[in-house]
């Protein structure tokens, strides 16, 4: 299980709608949406609050 740094919603690796890679690490998001806001601004969601 992974969690989508996104909308934060727990998604399962094998169920993810989207991934996306960032800085070596694999991202899994719950939706394309989701994936297209990280791809915008990765920063934002990979630094700070984790
Ligand atoms: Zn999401």
């Amino acid at each position: 299980m992974t969690k989508d740094p996104v909308c934060g919603m727990t998604v399962a690796g094998t169920k993810a709608a989207a991934t996306a890679t960032h800085e070596g690490k694999t991202y899994v998001f719950c939706s394309d949406t989701c994936k297209a806001k990280f791809l915008q601004d990765p920063r934002r969601y990979t630094e700070g609050g984790q």
